[in-house]
């Protein structure tokens, strides 16, 4: 099937997901103000929202979110043994203990600072879900190889190797951002052309490695430089199923005009 009317199709089915992922950013003692403030200024939401904060504020933000419907909470990592002497690693068994829904796994900034890979991330995954967490799994070219024509076979490898011995189960539980490293944090965006026609290259990929079924309820996200300002017109196009917000998700009127383009 042409995967433009696959996607339209079943779009429908996929309800967004707004994630802001606050990096190592806001001190534990401004986390419940920001939640607050954010859940305050929705207006009118119809998606998931979910926050990422790091890790020592889980706590708080799990005893604020913990009664809200369609409100979820995530970390920003995670390691694969469940415990054991890595010091300085959280376990996935720990995340669960603490009733955290999602962990994000391959993040740019882990690959690029961290030196994560995808064999790496791969026995993450793995981990993760084992532990019932759902995984958001990022993937995305530099602006070298967009350039050199080669995004679309670097996104291959990476979701090939990053999802070896992943079965269709399990991918149920993954949420997929496609996150060009060239927008991340820049201010430059790609375009709703650019980031529908990757949406739509992985979402094939996928149906390809599992099944049509599979691909048409894999929620895919984008990332990289969303604002209030472009947030409707990338979440307006089909097979956008939501985005990963950094920067702008610390903004609270940013942050819930994006979740208001979603709805
Ligand atoms: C991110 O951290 O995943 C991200 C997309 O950041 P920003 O929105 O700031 O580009």
């Amino acid at each position: 099937m042409d995967p433009q009317n696959l996607s339209i199709q079943m779009s429908k089915f996929r309800k967004k997901l707004i994630a802001g992922n606050w990096k190592m950013n806001v001190l534990p003692s401004m986390a419940e103000q920001l939640v607050n403030e954010i859940l305050d200024g929705i207006t009118n939401a119809n998606c998931d929202i979910l926050f990422i904060p790091p890790f020592t504020h889980i706590p708080t933000l799990s005893t604020l979110i913990h009664d809200k419907e369609s409100v979820f909470i995530g970390a920003q990592n995670c390691h694969y043994e469940s415990s054991g002497a890595f010091t300085g690693e959280i376990s996935p068994e720990m995340l669960k203990d603490l009733n955290v829904d999602f962990v994000v796994l391959g993040h740019s900034e882990r690959r690029q600072y961290f030196g994560e890979n995808d064999k790496l991330i791969n026995q993450k995954i793995k981990s993760a879900l084992s532990q019932n967490l759902k995984v958001i799994y990022c993937c995305g070219e530099s602006i070298s190889e967009r350039e050199a024509g080669k995004h679309k076979d670097l996104i291959e490898m990476q979701i090939s190797a990053a999802f070896s011995g992943i079965s269709e189960l399990e991918l149920s539980k993954i949420v997929i951002a496609y996150e060009p490293i060239w927008a991340i944090g820049t201010g430059k965006t790609a375009s709703p052309d650019q980031a529908q026609d990757m949406h739509n290259f992985i979402r094939v990929l996928l149906s390809n490695m599992y099944s049509e079924s599979a691909g048409e309820k894999l929620r895919i996200l984008y990332g990289g430089s969303v604002k209030g300002s472009n947030a409707q017109e990338l979440l307006n196009r089909t097979g956008i199923d939501g985005a990963l917000v950094g920067g702008a998700s610390l903004k609270v009127d940013e942050f819930c005009k994006i979740i208001g383009a979603a709805g």
